[in-house]
C-alpha cells in the first residue's frame, strides 16, 4: 500500500465512533458507567506514584484525579497490540482477498495509518518481543532460544531470558505514573521469559488454548473492570488466535468451509504429525493439496479470531472511556507462518518472507498529524512509537537463531532488506533476492559484499556470530530461580 499522512481532527471522532459502535457490539457492555475524562493541563504524578494503587481498584465516585493532558506527548492510554503469527499477507487490510481482518481496515478506515512492509525482529515470540519492549535488535539483548540453557519458559522452550539490565517500555511508563497491564494470549511470555518487566498487571495463558477467541474476551472484560481512572494506561495485549493448532471453522463462514481444529502435532516426530509429514516430505501428492488447505483455512481463520479479539477490546476500552480524544495505538505482529511454501510449516528459524512480513498499524490521536511509514520499515520502530510517537529512521533487520526441534533446526542468520531488495546470511552463506520480480524467493543471486545491502549485513551477520557464541545461561542467576519459583518450574 501506499503510506499515508493524515491529520487527525475529524479522525479521531470517526475512529472513537467506529470502535465504540461497531467494534464493541456485545463484547464490551459496561457494568458501570464509563470514568469521567481528566481535564487538560493538570498536573501528572510523580516517578514513584504508581506503586501506592493497588492493583484491581475499581473506579471510585468521586471524578477521577487528571493525568495526562492531550498533546503533551503522554497519552492518557498506549496501546500495544501484538496479532500473533499474522503474516501481512493474509490480511485483508494488505489486499489479501478473504476479509480476515475488518477490524485492522475499520481503524485505517478511520485515520490510522499502515504498512503492509514491516519485518518481525525475528521469526518467532520471545526475541521479537524483546525487541519491541527494548527497542533494541536480537543481537543486542540476545533474548533468543538457547537449547542448553537452564532456562525453560514451558516444556519444550529453553531461551536467554531478556536481562533485567535492559530497560522496557513497560518499565518506562511506569515510571512516569503510568499503570502497566500485559494480557498474554501467548503462554511464552511467563515471567522467566524476562518479557514481563515493568508490568504491575500480568494476565498470562495457562495453556496454548487458555486465552482464545471467547476466553480472551471474557478475562479482558475483568481487566478493564479493575483499570484505575486516575492513572494513565499502557495495556500491552497478545492475541494468540492465529497460532496453531488453528481453530475450528464454524458453520455458516460465507468465505470458508466448516473444517475441525487443524493440529499439527508439531512436537510429535513420526508418521502421525502432519506437520512431520510435510515437512520431511513424507505426505503424498494426494495428501499434499488438500493437507495445505486445511492448513491456510485454519490459519486464514485464525487471523479472523485475532482481529475480532482485537475488535473486542477496543470495544470495551472505548466503552469504559479509555478512547477518547488522548489515546495511542500500535498494531502489529511479532513473525508471520509459513503455510507450505519451501517445505516449511509453523514459524521460527527461517527468514523467509511468509515468516517475517508483517502488517504494522499506528494512530495517536493527540498529534496533528500521523507519521508516513518508509517501506519497509523495521518492527523495532514500535518501541519509539508507543514511547514518544516518534518514528525512528532504523535499519529493517531480522535475526534467527537455531532451535532444538529436530525436525525443523533452522538456521543461524539475518536478513536486511533495501526496497524490494533482500539480501540474508544464512549459515554464513549470503544471498541476494530481487522480491519485485521474485516475490517467492526462488532464485537466489550472488550478493555483493560491497553493495550497501552487502556491508550491512556483514556487520550484523558478525554480531549475529558473537551473540551464539555467548555462553548458555544458568538457573541459579538468583533473579531467574525467583523467577522460575514464581511459575512453578522449581521448587
Ligand atoms: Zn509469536
Amino acid at each position: 500500500m501506499t503510506p499515508r499522512t493524515v491529520r487527525a481532527g475529524a479522525a479521531i471522532l470517526g475512529l472513537a465512533a467506529a470502535l465504540g459502535l461497531t467494534l464493541g457490539c456485545g463484547e464490551g457492555a459496561p457494568d458501570t458507567p464509563a470514568p469521567a475524562r481528566p481535564s487538560a493541563g493538570d498536573k501528572r504524578p510523580e516517578r514513584g506514584e504508581a506503586g501506592e494503587h493497588a492493583k484491581g481498584r475499581k473506579a471510585p465516585s468521586a471524578p477521577p484525579t487528571p493525568v495526562a493532558a492531550k498533546g503533551n506527548g503522554a497519552p492518557r492510554t498506549v496501546i500495544f497490540a501484538v496479532l500473533d503469527t499474522v503474516r501481512a499477507d493474509h490480511t485483508s487490510l494488505c489486499g489479501y482477498a478473504r476479509p480476515t481482518t475488518p477490524t485492522l481496515q475499520n481503524l485505517a478506515d478511520k485515520g490510522a495509518v499502515h504498512t503492509c512492509r514491516a519485518y518481525s525482529p525475528a521469526p518467532w515470540t520471545h526475541p521479537s518481543h524483546a525487541s519491541f519492549f527494548t527497542g533494541k535488535p536480537v543481537n543486542e539483548h540476545a533474548a533468543i532460544w538457547v537449547t542448553a540453557s537452564e532456562v525453560a519458559i514451558n516444556p519444550v522452550t529453553r531461551v536467554r531470558p531478556l536481562n533485567d539490565a535492559f530497560d522496557t517500555v513497560a518499565e518506562d511508563f511506569a515510571a512516569r505514573g503510568y499503570q502497566t497491564v500485559a494480557v498474554s494470549a501467548n503462554m511464552i511470555i511467563t515471567e522467566p521469559s524476562g518479557l514481563l518487566q515493568g508490568f504491575e498487571t500480568k494476565v498470562v495463558t495457562p495453556s496454548s488454548l487458555g486465552l482464545r477467541g471467547p476466553k480472551l474476551r471474557k478475562k479482558f472484560r475483568e481487566v478493564v473492570d479493575d483499570l484505575d481512572p486516575e492513572r494513565p494506561l499502557f495495556l500491552f495485549v497478545n492475541m494468540y488466535d492465529a497460532h496453531d493448532p488453528y481453530p475450528e471453522v464454524p458453520e455458516k463462514v460465507p468465505w470458508l468451509p466448516t473444517q475441525p481444529r487443524t493440529d499439527l502435532l508439531p512436537n510429535q516426530h513420526d508418521d502421525a504429525s502432519p506437520y512431520y509429514r510435510y515437512v520431511k516430505g513424507l505426505a503424498s501428492q494426494d495428501e499434499v493439496a488438500p493437507f495445505l488447505r486445511s492448513v491456510v483455512n485454519g490459519y486464514d481463520w485464525g487471523i479472523h479470531e485475532a482481529d475480532a479479539n482485537l475488535g473486542a477490546v477496543l470495544g470495551m476500552l472505548a466503552q469504559h472511556g479509555w478512547l477518547g480524544d488522548d489515546f495511542r495505538i500500535v498494531v502489529t505482529a511479532d513473525h508471520g507462518e509459513m503455510l507450505g511454501e519451501h517445505q516449511l510449516l509453523r514459524h521460527g528459524g527461517y527468514l523467509y518472507e511468509g515468516m517475517v512480513n508483517v502488517p504494522l498499524l499506528y494512530f495517536d490521536a493527540t498529534a496533528d498529524a500521523q507519521p508516513t511509514f518508509p517501506e519497509p520499515v523495521s518492527g523495532l520502530v514500535v518501541h519509539d512509537l508507543l514511547l514518544t510517537g516518534t518514528l525512528p529512521d532504523l535499519p529493517v533487520t531480522t535475526i534467527t537463531e537455531k532451535n532444538d526441534n529436530d525436525v525443523l533446526v533452522g538456521v543461524i542468520g539475518a536478513a536486511t532488506w533495501d526496497g524490494t531488495d533482500k539480501g540474508w546470511c544464512v549459515d554464513h552463506d549470503t544471498a541476494l533476492f530481487h522480491l519485485a520480480t521474485d516475490p517467492g524467493e526462488e532464485h537466489p543471486g550472488p550478493l555483493p559484499p560491497q553493495s550497501g545491502l552487502g556491508q550491512s549485513l556483514a556487520t550484523t551477520c558478525e554480531a549475529v556470530d558473537r551473540m551464539i557464541a555467548l555462553p548458555a545461561p544458568k538457573a541459579d542467576d538468583p533473579d531467574l530461580v525467583e523467577a522460575l519459583k514464581a511459575v512453578g518450574y522449581m521448587e
